[in-house]
């Protein structure tokens, strides 16, 4: 795993801090997480100035979304961290990315489990992600440029599948990729409205059972089959 950053450390340490109280705040009776240990030490860790244009580096550490280029953005990392909450992800575990973007919540994901296989649609963000991921020196990230809604089937079936983008629907897709008793996190809903974001769960017989987490508003899932 990649070197821990002491870069702006007590910035990072104050992002993390409000990210956990509004978890605490927002939590239990809504049936979301709160914020984990391992996920605490995770955001403490991953340097989110990295991975944002240089004219967004003073912002890096507020807890909101910012711009990355090609009108696409770093989601907020409270929603970052709600969504690997929800993933419940084990050091074994294999994940699927849909929507690369800066490769931040990869790399927050990639501290926490085995391998995470990523994969973005807009070309010169999936490279500058992967060497930026490398520079880094996150080794268990592979970037992939292409279509996630189709997901990624040699690397399947997957513990978890994160989709960072809105959906109209579950990809059916990634509904087969995803391991018996694996979990899925996805915002769902009419592309520039709000979304749902939500908790798919597969479970042993193969059906899925869902579960609206938090209205959210994402940039949309793009690709060939909406
Ligand atoms: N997870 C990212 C991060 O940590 O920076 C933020 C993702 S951003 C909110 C959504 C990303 O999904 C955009 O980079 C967009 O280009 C990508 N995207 C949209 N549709 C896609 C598709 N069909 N396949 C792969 N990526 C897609």
């Amino acid at each position: 795993h990649a070197a821990a950053s002491d870069d702006r450390a007590d910035e990072r340490q104050r992002l993390t801090q409000t990210v956990a109280a509004q978890m605490r705040e927002t939590g239990s009776a809504t049936g979301r997480p709160a914020l984990s240990e391992r996920v605490t030490t995770a955001l403490r860790q991953v340097p989110r100035h990295a991975f944002v244009p240089e004219d967004q580096r003073l912002y890096a550490y507020v807890n909101r979304p910012l711009p990355i280029g090609h009108g696409q953005t770093i989601s907020q990392p409270y929603i970052v961290a709600l969504m690997t909450e929800l993933a419940q992800p084990q050091p074994d575990h294999k994940v699927l990315e849909v929507g690369t973007g800066s490769g931040y919540q990869a790399a927050v994901m990639a501290r926490l489990v085995r391998t995470v296989y990523s994969m973005e649609i807009i070309e010169p963000l999936g490279l500058a992600a992967r060497e930026r991921l490398q520079t880094l020196g996150y080794r268990n990230v592979e970037v992939r440029l292409g279509d996630g809604y189709h997901g990624w089937e040699e690397h399947a079936p997957y513990d978890a599948i994160l989709v960072t983008a809105a959906a109209s629907h579950i990809p059916p897709p990634l509904i087969r990729q995803l391991k018996p008793g694996g979990r899925m996190v996805i915002p769902v809903g009419a592309a520039f409205l709000v979304q749902q974001l939500m908790l798919v769960e597969k479970n042993a017989d193969g059906t899925v059972s869902t579960r609206q987490i938090l209205p959210v508003a994402f940039v949309p899932l793009t690709g060939g089959a909406r």
